[in-house]
């Protein structure tokens, strides 16, 4: 059967009172990115407080699905056929027809669902329900109708034409992206950072990301990875701008001046660093990473404290007490886990130490920080100047 059309639910958003607009508004525009991937000229217009995706004539349905399935904000897609109005015997005959295509033999219990937008329409919504569960009744006679929990529901709309539905296909929910401002994704080549990005990304959240990578010590492939693991992501959340940084010669200093069990730490304090530089300078509200308690030694509640500290931002850490399966499955939800597990060097695997501390002091930290002072700046400039920004879409 040719849909010609998607209504689309939303649920979060439409308690919003004054709000509705504005998140509507988003919801349109994140909808219009994502089915600009999908061949074809696909319409989506706001209609009387419902949305509604026009669908060209020729489309591929799963396609526009799935990419309508990426969209947050959106709880249900439902695929609606489109008549002709042209008075209700007209509009039995169709609804009649459709059932026919859509349920050919139907035997199970259904309930029918009018909505009347056309308020000129010569009968009720309550006449148009009955009179066409009747017509259903005499067509499928091993039917029947059951108003209270019904197996099937069929929803007719009257406006200046008639659309009929009955499926709802799962939305992903969440809130339209946009409609929460701004944060910052520090996003590693690992399974954890791309579900922390999507999981805040889901909440309405526009994401801009950054990647330390250590040339020579980490190759163009594991850089290529990170812009992979970017793209999908991207396919929830929108346009990312991804900042990749060259961290090699701060490592290198880090390497050379500090106590290597503190590597891992005072590196990743100067991730944040430079991370929020970006944030403040892209109008970011937060940084995000995929920190999860206790993963390795530079999780641990103190190793965590010490990272949080050098940051003025929030940090959100939206995988903070999940298991590492739990990341999983959500990545394995996302597609981005088979990308994740590609064998590729990170840089911070390259510097690491046989026993790094698990439990850092934070004076001990300081101390050994003071120790960078001659040439750190400098070399955070040249970090912050030679970043290459990709637009990733
Ligand atoms: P992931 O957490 O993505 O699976 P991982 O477990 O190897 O990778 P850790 O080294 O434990 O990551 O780092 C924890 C968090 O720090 C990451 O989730 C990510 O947000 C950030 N991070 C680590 N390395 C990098 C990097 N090279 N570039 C950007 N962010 C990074
Ligand atoms: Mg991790």
């Amino acid at each position: 059967m040719l849909f010609h059309a998607f209504l689309i639910k939303y649920a979060e958003i439409a308690i919003k009172g004054k709000n509705r607009y504005m998140f509507e508004d988003a919801l349109v525009k994140q909808m219009k990115i994502a089915l600009s991937q999908v061949e074809g000229e696909f319409e989506v217009k706001k209609e009387q407080g419902r949305v509604y995706v026009f669908c060209p004539e020729n489309y591929d349905f799963q396609e526009a699905v799935e990419a309508l399935q990426k969209v947050f904000g959106i709880v249900g897609i439902c695929p609606v056929v489109i008549y002709e109005e042209q008075g209700f015997e007209k509009l039995a005959e169709d609804v009649v027809s459709y059932m026919q295509s859509r349920y050919p033999g139907y035997e199970g219990t259904f309930k029918m669902y009018t909505r009347r937008a056309k308020k000129t329409y010569p009968m009720t919504s309550m006449e148009v329900s009955s009179e066409l569960g009747g017509r259903i009744l005499e067509a499928f006679p091993k039917a029947s109708v059951d108003v209270h929990d019904p197996a099937l529901t069929v929803s007719v709309e009257i406006r200046e034409k008639i659309y009929v539905y009955s499926e709802t296909i799962k939305g992903p929910g969440g809130m339209p992206v946009g409609t929460n401002g701004k944060a910052m994704l520090l996003l590693s080549g690992g399974i954890d950072s791309p579900v922390a990005g999507y999981m805040i990304a889901k909440r309405g959240v526009k994401i801009d990301a950054v990647y330390f990578h250590a040339p020579p010590y980490t190759s163009d492939r594991a850089k290529q990875k990170v812009v992979d693991l970017a793209k999908l992501v991207a396919k929830y959340s929108g346009p990312i701008r991804l900042h990749v940084v060259n961290f090699t010669d701060i490592q290198l200093y880090i390497y050379d001046q500090c106590p290597h069990e503190e590597l891992t730490i005072i590196m990743r304090r100067y991730m944040m660093r430079i991370a929020e530089h970006f944030a403040k300078e892209n109008g970011c509200l937060g940084l995000i990473t995929g920190e999860s308690i206790g993963q390795v030694a530079s999780q641990t509640m103190q190793s965590l404290a010490a990272t949080n500290e050098v940051c003025t931002l929030p940090v959100y850490r939206p995988v903070i007490g999940f298991d590492k399966q739990e990341i999983v499955e959500i990545s394995k939800k996302i597609d981005t886990f088979e990308t994740s597990i590609l064998p590729f060097e990170d840089c911070c695997t390259i510097f690491v130490a046989k026993h790094p501390v698990t439990k850092p002091n934070l004076n001990i930290i300081h101390r050994s920080e003071t120790k960078l002072e001659e040439k750190i700046d400098q070399l955070m400039e040249e970090a912050l100047r030679t970043t290459e920004v990709i637009e990733i879409r």
